[in-house]
């Protein structure tokens, strides 16, 4: 192999609001921006590669954007001279680095593989495993509040060509069941529906509120409750379809869950879960279990969807849920390429790596260089 090495790494820095104003979640959270790190490494060549990791906010999961920069500052110095190519490799180093932080270490990551596809003349998605030929639906995001006006937001996302949505509910059994009832109460042939109580249920509530939903209607059950524990308790008593998300993190973690057979499928988000390199290994695991996926990120801009895309493009289509359209939540733009939504649904491109040129007038001047 020619020798690449990392030569430099530049992180900036980028608010992204909201676009809808207030994203509410259950639990009282509440979102009106997002923090991005966006990450260029530069190779001796010159080739460059980009990277970002946003979190949603401080509580989501076990990550924040200035955690992120700081995992970042220890990581980053310790990957000069490596090989981006050799992703496995990249990955050990972080790991001897730092710990766990995965959404650092996925800015990193995402650059690495930017880079290998630039140096190869490939689009990342070819090197994950190959392009299948699925023209991949894009899933709403939908956020919690009154049960009338979440339908209304749901018909507004289907006026665009959404089929997918996810809808959010927060932990009051009557009111989730009217929530569930309304954005489903125009459910057309092909549409399907994602209910993310993104851990705010206990069993106990959860079992109520499907008791007060009409009979019939077809949606699955994303992350329901706060704990493994309660997860599977309240798999055990019902026969909705559940799948993980925020609990479904790691090798370990997604091990466990098909040894507990706790679920149908996960949300594979990149960030959350470390990276394209460990993305690629979970969605190996859950195609290996029968899990469908849907691949997503925690939050995240144009560079975020790029991997998004990329990784998505890789899944077979009967196991593939969606792709989550991450650009349609924030409200500034911070690369371009062909990443055009066509009724729903969007194609990776065929350029060379992530295949998206950074606008770096948004991203102004980086807040950190190591080299
Ligand atoms: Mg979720």
């Amino acid at each position: 192999m020619a020798e690449l090495s990392i030569e430099r790494i530049d992180v900036f820095q980028v608010d992204l609001p909201y676009s809808g104003g207030v994203y509410k979640l259950s639990g009282g959270r509440e979102y009106r921006s997002f923090d991005a790190t966006i990450v260029r490494m530069t190779t001796q060549k010159g080739i460059e590669g980009w990277g970002e990791s946003t979190p949603f906010g401080a509580t989501y999961i076990a990550a924040h954007a200035l955690g992120v920069r700081s995992g970042i500052a220890e990581i980053a110095p310790k990957l000069i001279g490596l090989d981006p190519r050799r992703v496995d490799r990249i990955n050990d180093a972080m790991d001897a680095a730092l710990i766990g932080h995965e959404h650092a270490k996925t800015a990193l990551d995402v650059a690495c593989w930017d880079i290998f596809g630039k140096s190869v003349g490939l689009p990342v998605c070819e090197l994950l495993g190959g392009r299948t030929d699925v023209n991949m639906p894009v899933i709403s995001s939908i956020y919690m509040g009154e049960p009338e006006d979440m339908r209304k937001r749901v018909a507004e996302h289907r006026a665009q060509g959404y089929i997918g949505h996810s809808v959010k509910i927060g932990g009051e059994p009557a009111t989730d069941a009217a929530r569930i009832a309304a954005a489903l109460a125009d459910k057309k042939p092909g549409e399907f529906f994602i209910v993310d109580a993104n851990g705010g249920l206990t069993v106990e509530t959860a079992l109520r509120m499907l008791r007060l939903l009409p009979h019939g209607l077809d949606f699955v059950l994303e992350a329901p409750c706060a704990t493994w524990r309660e997860c599977v308790s309240l798999r055990r008593r019902t026969d909705v379809p559940i799948i993980f998300d925020e609990l479904a993190l790691s090798d370990a973690s997604i091990i466990q869950l098909v040894a507990d057979d706790a679920a149908e499928g996960i949300g594979l988000k990149i960030s959350k879960n470390g990276g394209l390199t460990r993305g690629r290994r979970h969605r190996d695991i859950a195609l290996a279990a029968g899990y469908t996926v849907s691949v997503q990120e925690t939050a995240g801009s144009d560079i975020a969807f790029a991997a998004i895309v990329h990784l998505g493009q890789t899944v077979p289509e009967k196991n593939l849920r969606c792709v989550l359209e991450s650009r349609d939540i924030v409200a500034l733009k911070t690369a371009d390429g062909p990443f055009d939504v066509k009724e729903g649904r969007v194609m990776a491109p065929t350029l060379p790596g992530l295949g998206i040129t950074p606008r770096l007038d948004v991203l102004g001047e980086p807040v950190a260089s190591y080299f």
